[in-house]
């Protein structure tokens, strides 16, 4: 884990750490570029299924099978 993890998961966007979770469920906006993302319940990229926390403020956005973004530009 990097030390952005500290700060929050980076924005897939502008690269930024400043992806924070919205009023919905598996929903992030970044406060960098405002842009907004859902949180895959599979991988786009090799299809393995996601543990999602949502209950937690920095949930998991990385599939922990290949390390690709779980997140998608809503
Ligand atoms: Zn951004
Ligand atoms: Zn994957």
């Amino acid at each position: 884990m990097s030390a952005e993890w500290e700060i929050g998961p980076a924005c897939p966007s502008c690269k930024e750490p400043w992806l924070r979770p919205t009023s919905l469920p598996g929903r992030y906006r970044c406060v960098s570029c405002l842009h907004r993302f859902e949180l895959l319940s599979v991988c786009a990229d090799c299809g393995e299924h996601g543990t999602i926390v949502r209950m937690s403020t920095t949930a998991m956005t990385l599939c922990n099978h290949c390390g690709a973004s779980m997140l998608a530009e809503v």
